[in-house]
């Protein structure tokens, strides 16, 4: 058994989530007929206070058909140039929507009302249509951005007829660290993609959310992308359990994440800067002469413990629900005698 620091992505699934999965009742989904999916949908979207929900393999795909259902062809849409949507999905807006983005350069990654004023394309003929807000919450550097920043940027982008979708892939650990009902932070936006594949622990899938009319627009395109899944009650099961048992598992996980970092600053040769760890993911650097990452990452690997290397000497790691304070003893343990050597 490994140690696997490297994501959220990695847990298995528990015997609870395997015995609902067992259990499920399905039909086929594309009928609309799979009670299990239409359950996963109802309650994710009670939960995050929009009319409907939509079940999607991943939180790409969340985000894509968010992007397809909000835009035209040819128009812009405003995002971090760091986030998920930018960086990690494949250049999929243009591929897919065909639009242009947008991308918003703040060395911590927010984006502020000012941005979107700024970035707005004035109606001159030479310039696209800006129609769609892109924000993520928590960020993907693993901080999170306070209700008030969030809460203005809707306002300015609403006054400039800019719909909002929200990339929350981890908006429970940020409602969890901000201490807020999750609908404090979807007040914040039109629409809102969640994994339940990450520090919720369900082995696949997303839900989208959103008003009624840009849901059943999105259900359309899951299905000409290829995401008309059947019996998909099978997946959606551990979504639900998942779902209903959230907070314990992510507080959890900001404990050991806390716990890991004050461990690692401890530790001679490492820097890290303790007031960026607001979830379940820890950032840090190694600065000793001669130091290799490879044979560090190797070293950790002969250890049983994953880690992914993010810079020559930058690393993150992540908590997770498969992740204890025993496994993060053992791995500090293991660090300093490696940098003592
Ligand atoms: C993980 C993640 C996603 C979606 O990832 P999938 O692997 O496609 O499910 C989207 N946005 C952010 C910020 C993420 O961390």
């Amino acid at each position: 058994m490994f140690i696997d620091f490297r994501s959220d992505t990695v847990t298995t699934p528990s015997l609870e989530l395997r015995q609902a999965m067992f259990d499920s009742i399905v039909g086929d989904d594309v009928y609309g007929d799979d009670e299990t999916a239409n359950a996963l949908e109802t309650l994710a979207s009670n939960i995050l206070g929009k009319e409907d929900g939509l079940f999607i393999p991943s939180g790409t795909m969340g985000n894509q058909l968010a992007i397809l259902s909000h835009t035209n062809r040819g128009d812009e849409i405003i995002c971090g140039a760091n986030s998920h949507i930018v960086s990690h999905e494949v250049g999929a807006p243009a591929l897919l929507s065909g639009v242009n983005v947008r991308a918003i350069h703040n060395s911590n990654d927010f984006i502020y009302s000012d941005d979107i004023l700024n970035a707005i394309r004035p109606s001159d003929i030479h310039e696209p249509f800006t129609s769609l807000l892109c924000l993520e919450n928590a960020l993907s550097n693993g901080t999170v951005i306070p209700i008030d920043i969030m809460q203005q940027c809707y306002n300015t982008a609403k006054q400039l007829n800019l719909n909002v979708h929200l990339d929350g892939a981890r908006i429970f650990n940020a409602s969890t660290y901000l201490d807020v009902d999750v609908k404090e932070i979807t007040n914040c936006c039109d629409s809102v993609t969640f994994c339940l594949s990450k520090g919720l622990g369900a082995p696949i899938g997303s839900v989208l959310c959103g008003n009624k009319k840009f849901i059943a627009k999105a259900r359309k395109y899951r299905k000409a992308l290829g995401g008309g899944m059947r019996q998909v009650g099978v997946i959606a099961s551990p979504g639900i359990v998942a779902l209903n048992q959230y907070k314990k598992t992510i507080l959890n996980d900001h404990v050991n994440a806390t716990y890991l970092a004050n461990k690692l600053s401890n530790l001679k040769y490492v820097s890290i800067d303790l007031s960026t760890v607001h979830i379940n993911m820890v950032f840090f650097k190694i600065n000793k002469d001669g130091f290799d990452p490879d044979d560090f990452i190797k070293h950790l690997l002969h250890n049983n413990i994953k880690s992914n290397g993010l810079s020559p000497d930058s690393f993150r790691f992540v908590t997770h629900k498969d992740i204890t304070k025993d496994n993060i003893d053992y791995t500090i343990d293991i660090i300093n005698k490696y940098l003592a050597l």
